[in-house]
């Protein structure tokens, strides 16, 4: 079942167009990719399915409705939740509280424990540190934090946004394979990355944003053999 569709998507930013008439599909189940270079649009994309972002021209459609106009709170409701670039968590609040704010659009509070097991089982060092102040933790417990937030939503759409950036190698590793366990746990994912080495590796699909516009989509696999994206994006000629 398709969870996710952009079409004919253009988002402006004054005069300045960033995302040109991009067409995109996400499969229920699916992790997808978009790498890009800088400035392709990558944000900008998933600021335009958050809602955070109005768009120009063109439709969004999520599990089969149109949420085009939709304010994004409602589409945290209905279950898309961000993860944003740059981390974006309460500097000033406590682990427990960063993750609480997560959970603020959920009407199902009761259930909510399940969801901090959950997320302190995919995340052990958040559990360690649930009354650690957010901002004195490490870039990648701050990461960490960002998506654990983004979780307590109970999305059906996970959108990370550049969850490896600034981050030291082992914690890079980290981030990848609790994607895919979050994944396998049955969430479906929209990853935006520069480390396009490793989201293709873990994603079923991506899609290559230029200057706006996708240039090529394609399996994960596919992507990762193919010789110009190789010579682009990969650091191998
Ligand atoms: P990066 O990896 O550097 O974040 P990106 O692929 O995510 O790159 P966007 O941040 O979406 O790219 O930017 C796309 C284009 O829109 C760029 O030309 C950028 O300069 C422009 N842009 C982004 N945010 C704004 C803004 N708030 N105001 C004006 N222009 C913007």
């Amino acid at each position: 079942m398709t969870l996710l569709e952009l079409s004919e998507v253009s988002v402006h930013y004054g005069r300045i167009q960033a995302v040109s008439g991009l067409s995109i599909t996400v499969e229920e189940g699916e992790v997808v990719t978009l790498i890009g270079a800088n400035g392709a649009g990558k944000s900008t994309t998933m600021r335009a399915i958050s809602g955070i972002r109005p768009v120009s021209g063109g439709s969004i459609r999520f599990d089969g409705e149109d949420i085009t106009r939709l304010r994004g709170d409602l589409r945290v409701v209905r279950g898309i939740s961000q993860s944003p670039e740059g981390r974006g968590i309460f500097p000033g609040m406590t682990v427990l509280e960063n993750l609480d704010m997560g959970a603020y659009a959920r009407k199902d509070r009761k259930s909510l424990q399940a969801d901090f097991d959950r997320v302190f089982e995919l995340f052990p060092r958040l559990a360690e540190r649930r009354t650690q102040v957010g901002g004195t933790m490490s870039g990648g417990e701050q990461q960490m934090l960002a998506i654990g937030r983004a979780l307590m939503a109970k999305p059906r759409l996970l959108l990370l946004d550049e969850p490896s950036m600034g981050l030291a190698p082992q914690f890079i590793q980290q981030i990848f394979r609790i994607i895919t366990e979050i994944n396998r746990q049955g969430t479906t994912v929209l990853l935006v990355e520069q480390n396009a080495q490793q989201a293709l590796s873990r994603a079923h699909r991506a899609y290559v944003l230029e200057t706006g516009r996708i240039t090529k989509t394609g399996t994960g696999r596919e992507l990762l053999a193919d010789s110009s994206i190789k010579e682009a994006y990969l650091g191998v000629g």
